[in-house]
């Protein structure tokens, strides 16, 4: 069988689907396996129809089957009808009367022939051709799933149908044998009295008798003879009757046996359909195996190929794990000689190391025992001042808890918020502070190492005592730190005050950083909150600036007064 190759797969073109929803369709029907499968294809990836498919050749091959089978069939019956027409046409002739012959002839016959035609324009006559033509799908598919035993009761029945409207005619024809036989008798007994008769009427003339008489052993010789003839004439007929019925016989008994002879090719013929049908499973197997293969083949290829990629990234990563392994073990064969050269090195070590080792604690025992007299002596002093430490620390925390509030510049600040104040320095400004006089008022702020109490610094009229024009307060680091520039004060670490205390020059605070000490602080002369006192060793005069009044440097109006918080624990 030649097949037309499919252009996207190069595949022959030979399988079809036998599904009704295919076959029914407008399209072409013989496609290549992969072409039918993709066609097939369901949304969720599930090949519909898929027992459906059929190879084109045995598709062919079964509808041919099939056809022979219906021709052998129908032949049969065909025949069947034949015998019985010829045999009924046998049993007509014995009548010996002509135009009944000829009517009955005709009749029996062309009701066989409209038989014939019917069934043949019916089973025979088929709508299609071979090869196989695309045009003709749909009868080709009718034909496959056509039922084999419908036309074959149909052909039995309007076969029997045929045989009863024959008999049916032929009781009509009141053929019966045996009454023109009864016939035959009857003639035959009237001639026999006829025989009679005349010989009784020859006695009438004497002459006749006489004649008769002298003719007589002629005439009973005569009769003898006719009796012979009759009675021969007789055996002749039954003879004959008898010889029409053996014929009759033998057409039955040949009828019957060409019907056996018929029903042992049909067997034969169901025998040989039987291998057939088995044939067919065979070959259902074998192409539903060749089907199998196919999609086996088909998921092989994708699984080899996959299986190779997989191997291809084995193998890469066994070549990767191999040269680690490799380097591994060089490295690990260099850290093996290394370790065998630091262990022997530290053998040699350790033998020095124990003669060290002794020396080491002679010393060290010595050592220890001076260190822990040292520790002794430390101890002590440390306790005292972790003490002083502490009771520092609280000072400072008490201070910063109950009079944080002050730390800042304040104009007129009444004298009663200082009441826990105690007043360490007060002179009038035309007195000098000399560096022995700051020494003196350190000393009574610093009583301790490391002490850090809350200090205020402020300058009032004498003519106002219960309030200070101008006074800020803060912690003594910050006020008596020493400062080296004339331009630029020192920020608090606790607030917005700027101090300064410049050698041969002047000590004070400042709202800002900026300053500017010619001799005293002359920055923005209109601040209110700028104080600034000589601090000069050549000056025999005192403070200079309070506030706005920067020329004081003898009034003996105003007074610098220093307070010092009251240790609230000693
Ligand atoms: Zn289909
Ligand atoms: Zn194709």
């Amino acid at each position: 069988m030649d097949f037309q190759i499919c252009q996207n797969t190069q595949s022959p073109e030979k399988f079809l689907c036998l599904n009704e929803e295919c076959y029914l369709a407008e399209k072409k029907h013989i496609q290549c396996y992969q072409c039918l499968t993709k066609q097939h294809l369901s949304k969720n990836k599930v090949v519909r129809h898929v027992d459906d498919f059929i190879e084109l050749e045995q598709f062919t091959n079964e509808i041919k089957k099939k056809q022979t089978k219906r021709q052998t069939f129908i032949q049969m019956i065909f025949q069947q009808a034949f015998d019985f027409q010829k045999s009924k046409v046998q049993e007509i002739q014995l009548s010996k009367n002509p135009d009944l012959i000829k009517n009955a002839t005709e009749k029996i016959e062309g009701e066989t022939t409209k038989f014939l035609k019917y069934l043949s324009t019916l089973y025979l006559d088929q709508k299609f051709t071979f090869p196989y033509q695309n045009s003709f799908h749909v009868q080709y598919v009718k034909f496959y799933f056509e039922n084999e035993n419908k036309y074959q009761e149909d052909a039995k029945s309007k076969l029997s149908i045929l045989f009863s409207q024959i008999e049916k005619y032929m009781q009509t024809l009141d053929l019966d044998i045996r009454t023109t036989m009864k016939r035959s008798y009857q003639k035959l007994e009237q001639l026999e009295k006829q025989v009679i008769q005349f010989s009784k009427s020859s006695f009438y003339n004497k002459l006749q008798l006489l004649v008769l008489l002298l003719i007589l052993p002629y005439l009973v010789y005569l009769q003898i003879n006719q009796l012979e003839i009759i009675k021969y004439q007789r055996q002749y007929e039954q003879t004959f009757q008898i010889q029409e019925y053996l014929i009759q016989e033998l057409v039955s008994i040949k009828d019957k046996y060409s019907l056996l002879d018929k029903k042992i090719e049909y067997l034969i013929l169901n025998e040989t359909e039987n291998i057939m049908a088995l044939n067919k499973t065979v070959t259902e197997a074998v192409d539903g195996v060749q089907k199998l293969k196919l999609r086996f083949d088909a998921f092989k290829q994708s699984s080899t190929s996959n299986l190779e990629k997989v191997r291809i990234n084995l193998q890469t990563n066994l070549e990767t794990l191999q040269n680690n392994i490799t380097y591994f073990e060089t490295q690990e064969t260099n850290l093996r000689s290394q370790i065998s050269q630091i262990s022997s090195k530290m053998n040699a070590l350790f033998l020095k190391e124990n003669e060290v080792k002794q020396l080491l604690e002679s010393q060290k025992k010595e050592k220890q025992e001076q260190s822990r007299r040292v520790k002794e002596i430390m101890n002590q002093l440390e306790e005292k001042q972790v003490i002083r430490r502490i009771i520092q620390l609280k000072n400072y925390l008490y201070s910063l808890l109950h009079y944080r509030h002050l730390i800042k510049i304040h104009l007129n600040l009444p004298k009663t918020e200082l009441k826990d104040f105690q007043l360490i320095y007060e002179e009038l400004f035309d007195k000098p502070v000399l560096v022995y006089t700051m020494i003196s008022i350190q000393q009574k702020v610093y009583k301790y190492e490391g002490d850090n109490p809350l200090v205020c610094l402020g300058g009032l009229s004498v003519n106002s005592l219960d309030s200070i024009d101008l006074i800020a307060c803060d912690f003594a680091n910050d006020i008596f730190k020493p400062t080296f520039e004339s331009d630029k004060a020192l920020k608090s670490s606790h607030g917005d005050i700027y101090w300064y205390q410049v050698q041969e020059s002047s000590f004070g605070f400042a709202p800002n950083e900026n300053i500017k000490l010619l001799y005293c602080d002359d920055y923005d002369e209109e601040n209110e909150y700028r104080l600034s006192y000589w601090y000069n060793l050549r000056s025999t005069s005192g403070g200079r600036r309070l506030g706005k009044f920067t020329l004081l440097e003898n009034s003996t109006e105003h007074i610098l007064q220093i307070y010092l918080l009251k240790a609230p624990f000693q």
